[in-house]
């Protein structure tokens, strides 16, 4: 699944397309509207695009007359960038045509991505958008801020990083690499990290997720960029789908675990449990 620098990449890369109209809306995939596709058509055509921007994991183009359009990739989805509507992957969902000759295309071959228009005002009454927890790269995001959410949680690290409703974009991929890179283990509980520790994985946390920007993402099944570029990220992990292979620091055969249904990749030695 996408996570926040595989989302990043692609609204970057979506700039360029604000300043243009969208002319025409067609989809083989209707289920993915809402409001349901012949509202949501007439709703969108002819409105421009002012802003792409990111929050958490979806996608939020600003439009003409107060509309937002919210997209979500959810477990394949993605957006590319065309001339024309000859569908670029097999799995082409809906095409957004614009002016200046250029087409969106969303890709999505399990069709669970999602693609809801809103009035601006009712963005952050959506349920699925109160409810996100921190930008870990919000100006509110600090140091002091992270340890204030920290001390209010229970439970292992992991699936402390995973939860969207504390820190959002992070998913399997950055949670085991963060767990790695912090030198501890997934199961480690939360409420036992000491003043250093937290301060560590508060550095750490941003690092991994500037790492995988930086990279454009991480290919590992679907995600390519607006021209269908795979990221570099997957070249660089220490122990996300590692497991059976040396780690890359100590030598030591890495391991395995489910933690909320997720394998988690880890090296017995080089993290510390407590
Ligand atoms: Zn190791």
């Amino acid at each position: 699944m996408p996570e926040l620098p595989e989302v990043e990449t692609q609204v970057r890369d979506l700039q360029k397309i604000v300043g243009r109209r969208i002319f025409a809306l067609s989809s083989n995939t209707k289920k993915a509207f809402t409001p349901a596709f012949a509202k949501f058509k007439k709703k969108i055509e002819n409105k421009k695009i002012l802003a792409i921007n990111r929050r958490a994991k979806f996608i939020i183009f600003s439009l003409s007359e107060k509309l937002v359009l919210v997209a979500h990739f959810r477990m394949t989805g993605h957006f590319l960038l065309a001339r024309n509507s000859i569908p670029l992957e097999k799995s082409i969902r809906h095409f957004l045509k614009l002016s200046g000759g250029v087409w969106i295309q969303f890709s999505d071959i399990r069709k669970f991505g999602t693609l809801r228009l809103v009035s601006e005002k009712d963005l952050e009454k959506l349920p699925e958008i109160q409810k996100l927890g921190i930008e870990p790269f919000s100006k509110s995001f600090t140091l002091a801020k992270f340890r204030e959410i920290l001390r209010s949680k229970k439970g292992r690290l992991k699936a402390t990083l995973l939860d969207q409703k504390i820190i959002v974009g992070i998913g399997n991929i950055y949670a085991d690499e963060i767990c790695f890179a912090a030198k501890l283990h997934p199961v480690s509980k939360v409420e036992k990290l000491t003043k250093k520790g937290m301060e560590n994985l508060f550095h750490v946390i941003r690092n991994q997720l500037r790492k995988g920007i930086r990279n454009r993402g991480t290919t590992i099944g679907e995600f390519v960029d607006v021209s269908g570029r795979a990221g570099k990220n997957q070249n660089s992990l220490f122990t996300y789908r590692r497991h059976g292979q040396p780690c890359k620091i100590c030598g030591t055969t890495l391991e395995r675990m489910k933690i909320q249904q997720r394998t988690t990749s880890f090296c017995p030695v080089c993290q510390k449990k407590f």
